[in-house]
């Protein structure tokens, strides 16, 4: 089995801009990976480049042996991403947002319905599922937005700081529902400013300065090397 993401000399310019600039990285299958970085790091743009959502300069990008470009339906049907904006529809019942993401991705009716009722209960909020999605309050809307990256059963699930500026108990929900998804082989690229989740959650992280990989190591890693890599590249 290929490993679940491989990118090589990976490359993105935004005009002027090197948002990515060579970026080397192997995402195992099966692992919860945690990606780091201050600001501007290049993050976003790599899982964009994942997911078809932005065009790579240059380099090589695959997901589960699948070229992202070349191959990217196969890509892009083996991911599941919850952003960080709240890029939903907001004139359905978030049940029926579940069921039309399900059909875009080739489940049929009846599953897309089974589906869209598994990932809602799964996260905790299947009692809303007639409501819009505007009239969610801001936790659920981010447990919304993890159900929405599971309504296609993805082998990758990709997670952009999904736990940023929630209370804590919302935290701890959303890490115990990952790290079930982790257990049962769902593998996770989660990025996060948060060292105490990387530290908790994740086997392997990587950080990425500039656009470059700075390290890659397990967090017992991290944190042996001190301070001094954590704090030059986290601004958390
Ligand atoms: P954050 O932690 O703030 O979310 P990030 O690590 O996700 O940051 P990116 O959002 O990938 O970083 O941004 C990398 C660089 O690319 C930044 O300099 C950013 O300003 C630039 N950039 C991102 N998207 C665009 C765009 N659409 N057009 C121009 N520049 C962009």
């Amino acid at each position: 089995m290929p490993p679940a993401i491989r990118v090589e000399g990976l490359e993105k310019e935004y005009g002027d801009v090197q948002a990515l600039d060579g970026l080397d990285l192997t995402v195992p299958e099966g692992s919860f990976f945690g990606l780091l970085g201050p600001n501007g790091a290049g993050k976003t743009t790599f899982i964009n480049v994942l997911v078809g959502l932005v065009r790579k300069t240059g380099g090589h990008a695959e997901v589960f042996g699948n070229d992202v470009e070349d191959d990217y339906q196969g890509a892009r049907d083996a991911i599941g991403l919850a952003p960080q904006e709240f890029n939903v529809d907001r004139f359905f019942p978030i049940k029926e947002v579940l069921h039309h993401k399900a059909g875009y991705h080739g489940v049929s009716e009846a599953d897309a319905e089974k589906r869209a009722a598994e990932a809602l209960k799964r996260v905790g909020i299947y009692d809303k599922r007639d409501v819009r999605f505007d009239w969610l309050s801001g936790g659920m809307k981010r447990r919304f937005m993890l159900a929405r990256a599971l309504v296609t059963d993805p082998d990758l699930l990709i997670l952009d700081e999904p736990t940023a500026g929630v209370d804590v108990e919302l935290r701890h929900d959303l890490w115990e529902v990952i790290t079930d998804l982790n257990d049962e082989g769902t593998t996770i690229l989660l990025t996060t400013h948060y060292i105490e989740e990387a530290e908790r959650l994740c086997d392997e992280v990587a950080i990425i300065d500039s656009g470059r990989k700075v390290t890659v190591a397990t967090p017992d890693e991290l944190t042996e090397k001190g301070s001094d890599t954590l704090t030059v590249y986290l601004d958390a």
